[in-house]
């Protein structure tokens, strides 16, 4: 708590919860709601399209990305490879592959990935959903995050899908360590599939 005790009850409300927002510091919080105060036109634009897009975006019940249609676009296009899944991390993570064009496939969004630590075991993420579309898939790619619990998520996919017959590779190395896929540039992104390895 800064000066919170000086603003008048619902400012001090609104820099708090922007304040939960990744990346925005209390600071930083402070001087976006100040500005939302002077912009009222900005900040009930903003508010509905808040509740619009928690309205409407729910999860595919195939492929579990963020979706205003159920299947999603990706998932009823009839022009994907039907037997390549993507599997990643977080809905935005098919973004940056999609930018590249170079996924013929299909995708797969985990919404987490392994981590004891954080008490994030396979259940709480989307595998049960996974194990069910695997009819016809030749290769899984897995394109997570090169950090400790995206490399440990991988070998446990490589496990699990091996037996059944299934090729498993990663995208190749080149990606920032410990970096995220949304941030590296297509180009990145595009080689590290191209010269994607078998697990
Ligand atoms: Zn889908």
């Amino acid at each position: 708590m800064m000066d919170f005790l000086f603003y008048p009850k619902p400012l001090a409300e609104l820099i708090n919860q922007l304040s939960k927002l990744p990346g925005i510091g209390p600071k930083t919080a402070g001087r976006l709601a100040f500005f939302l105060l002077q912009h009222p036109d900005i900040a009930e634009a903003l508010s509905a399209s808040v509740l619009e897009a928690m309205k409407e975006i729910r999860h595919c019940s195939v492929c579990c990305n963020f979706t205003d249609q159920d299947p999603c676009v990706l998932c009823r296009s009839e022009r994907r490879d039907q037997s390549m899944l993507c599997v990643v991390e977080q809905p935005r993570d098919v973004a940056a592959l999609e930018k590249t064009r170079e996924f013929k496939g299909r995708y797969h969004v985990l919404h987490g990935v392994l981590s004891p630590m954080e008490g994030i075991g396979p259940d709480e993420l989307k595998l049960k959903e996974l194990l069910k579309r695997l009819e016809g898939v030749q290769e899984v790619v897995l394109a997570l995050n090169p950090t400790v619990e995206g490399e440990a998520t991988a070998l446990y996919l490589a496990r699990l899908l091996k037996p059944m017959g299934i090729l498993v590779t990663r995208l190749a190395h080149g990606l920032p360590v410990g970096g995220d896929l949304e941030y590296a540039d297509e180009v990145t992104i595009a080689r590290a599939l191209e010269g994607r390895r078998t697990l």
